[in-house]
């Protein structure tokens, strides 16, 4: 990986107007931001070709400190918007940040439909197990039993695996990292950023002042020792046995395909129709 000059990185940062930020002490998303951007950095993509859209949430405040073309959006949905803007200008590297709770809750059908369309554009999920900003409600990624506000005696809901979902429905780049493994992250978010098609990459964080309160997790370092114990490689999670998988999780990439991306499938039907058009003048 290239070591990227800390000037690098702060020409990527609204940093003499928006900071400092909103995240509390011990939070991840400041982890997710750094690596999110020495990934840009790495790749010299310069910040007027890069766009960056959220919804609502702690994690979807990310685009207010950098310094691309951004837009904070509705809860929920940051990627029919990012969709919006890539068909507008295809050109642009669009990236969606978003939550559990808004990707997989209330944009779910987004998320599902951006998928199965193969659209280029990378979504970063931090995914926390609960909605933070709003006061501790659980999410389709609550562990069952866990405790939120919403579910003061224990989450009776089945949880969603995220990549799972996001690979049934047709994404071709699909990825698991933690905010402990940053360095990882920095080259997974290159790789998907790298991708042309659909990225989803879910990145397992620390909320500690909520989720961990409720769940008596522990400190800030605590929650960052459990993400470094339970997730593991993918090539070690596949050589346990039954018994050894109970509460280890994979991470790494687990699906990197190529196919046909919808922006360019969309102007090659364009210019087809246009040159169709253009016979029927003569
Ligand atoms: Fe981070 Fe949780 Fe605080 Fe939100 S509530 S900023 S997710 S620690």
């Amino acid at each position: 990986m290239k070591k990227i000059p800390q000037k690098e990185i702060h020409k990527y940062l609204r940093h003499n107007k928006k900071f400092p930020h909103v995240w509390c002490p011990g939070c991840s998303d400041g982890i997710v931001l750094g690596a999110t951007i020495r990934a840009i950095a790495e790749i010299g993509w310069e910040k007027d070709d890069c766009a960056m859209v959220s919804g609502i949430g702690c994690s979807s405040r990310m685009p207010v400190y950098v310094d691309f073309n951004t837009a904070h959006t509705l809860h929920g949905r940051a990627i029919a918007y990012a969709t919006g803007i890539k068909m507008a200008k295809p050109s642009l590297n669009v990236c969606v940040v978003t939550g559990d709770g808004d990707a997989s809750a209330i944009g779910g059908n987004h998320l599902i439909h951006a998928c199965r369309r193969n659209i280029n554009l990378t979504v970063i999920c931090i995914n926390n197990h609960i909605y933070g900003m709003t006061g501790g409600q659980y999410s389709p990624t609550t562990p069952h039993d866990a405790i939120a506000t919403t579910m003061p005696y224990g989450n009776i809901d089945n949880v969603f695996d995220l990549c799972k979902l996001t690979i049934g429905a047709g994404a071709t780049f699909v990825a698991r990292t933690t905010a402990y493994h940053a360095t990882e992250m920095q080259s997974i978010i290159k790789a998907g950023f790298e991708h042309n098609g659909f990225s989803f990459i879910e990145v397992m964080c620390a909320c500690p002042v909520i989720y961990g309160k409720l769940n008596k997790q522990g400190d800030a370092p605590q929650m960052m020792r459990d993400l470094r114990d339970s997730y593991v490689p993918l090539i070690t999670y596949e050589k346990l046995n039954a018994d050894e998988k109970q509460g280890q999780f994979p991470r790494g990439i687990f699906k990197n395909e190529v196919a046909p991306e919808y922006s360019e499938r969309y102007a090659a039907l364009v210019e087809s129709l246009q040159s169709v058009k253009g016979e029927g003048d003569e």
